[in-house]
């Protein structure tokens, strides 16, 4: 099949859901998928009540406490666990790691890790889910889940997961973990508990999760040279409990720790090793010293990949 930009992708390989989109569009372009996406405008909207509430510290310190607990969910169950198998876990575990990630309101565990491992498949590719260089910033941070061609997922690849019927069931009601955390909220702080510790919380998690797809393939720096556009960035790092140092992370997809270093801050990190020495976790996977030395690396999968697919 040939794509946008001479490419050629065999049926074998090719993801059905991934989009082949490679010009900006427009606003008009996500309308038919408005019921999709009317709740997560909804959270956005909802956030304007925080003018109409009481601030205090309690309510901020919530904020905050919802926001890391779920970026953990996010970062160490979603992506480190789910998509990359970085570490291992008892099964109660692994059900608590995809209901924080589902908390946070970014659909279910095997829809997401399904997505992302295209991601690394395909990364910067006319094939990857969310590429700002073949298409915009908005799309790479947003747009592409606006879409109504990435709804589905294609379970083919995650089948690793898909045998657990609890994850399943998750998966499908993703939306349960999210609503129980907002009655939570408005049970324990009235109506500012729920802005604060919601609304406000979830938009906050939202967009520095989409960071890594939009900004880390545009500003920062390589250590590796990966084939794709990732980049390394301090202040990202910092924002998402580890997932700023995301050219690490193209170069060594399945580790559990992103910062390499001990300055490279990765908090996610940080706190698997305690759960590792409670045996929550365990064999928790590093780069070993090849890995790191190995600084300047043929670009091999860009070419296999653009072969694979081999220009037409
Ligand atoms: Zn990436
Ligand atoms: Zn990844």
């Amino acid at each position: 099949m040939t794509i946008p930009g001479g490419f050629v992708i065999s049926s074998t390989e090719l993801d059905k859901s991934a989009s082949f989109l490679t010009q900006p569009v427009g606003f008009s372009y996500y309308a038919s998928n408005w019921v999709a996406n009317a709740p997560f405008i909804f959270m956005h909207l909802a956030c304007l009540s925080a003018l109409f509430v009481d601030f205090s510290w309690q309510v901020g310190l919530l904020c905050v406490g919802n926001y890391f607990l779920r970026m953990f969910g996010i970062t160490a169950g979603y992506h480190r666990y789910f998509s990359h198998r970085a570490y291992k876990t008892s099964r109660w575990f692994q059900f608590v790691l995809a209901w924080l990630g589902c908390s946070a309101l970014q659909k279910g565990p095997l829809w997401w890790a399904s997505h992302h491992r295209d991601h690394h498949k395909y990364s910067d590719t006319p094939a990857d889910p969310h590429s700002p260089h073949r298409t915009s910033f908005w799309w790479s941070h947003v747009g592409w889940i606006l879409s109504e061609e990435h709804t589905e997922f294609n379970d083919k690849n995650i089948q690793d997961f898909t045998k657990y019927p609890e994850i399943r069931f998750l998966n499908k009601f993703h939306y349960i973990p999210g609503m129980v955390l907002a009655l939570i909220c408005y049970l324990s702080m009235g109506f500012s508990g729920l802005v604060w510790g919601f609304f406000i919380s979830t938009v906050l998690v939202y967009h520095c999760t989409f960071f890594i797809n939009s900004l880390s393939h545009l500003i920062g720096r390589r250590r590796f040279m990966t084939d794709d556009e990732s980049k390394n960035s301090l202040i990202l790092a910092i924002l998402t409990m580890g997932e700023g140092w995301h050219n690490n992370h193209h170069h060594y997809q399945s580790s559990a720790n992103q910062g390499f270093y001990w300055w490279e801050i990765d908090l996610s990190y940080s706190i698997l090793v305690v759960l590792s020495w409670f045996g929550i976790v365990w064999d928790l996977r590093k780069p070993n010293e090849k890995a790191l030395n190995h600084k300047v690396r043929v670009p091999k999968s860009k070419k296999n990949k653009r072969e694979l697919v081999s220009a037409g």
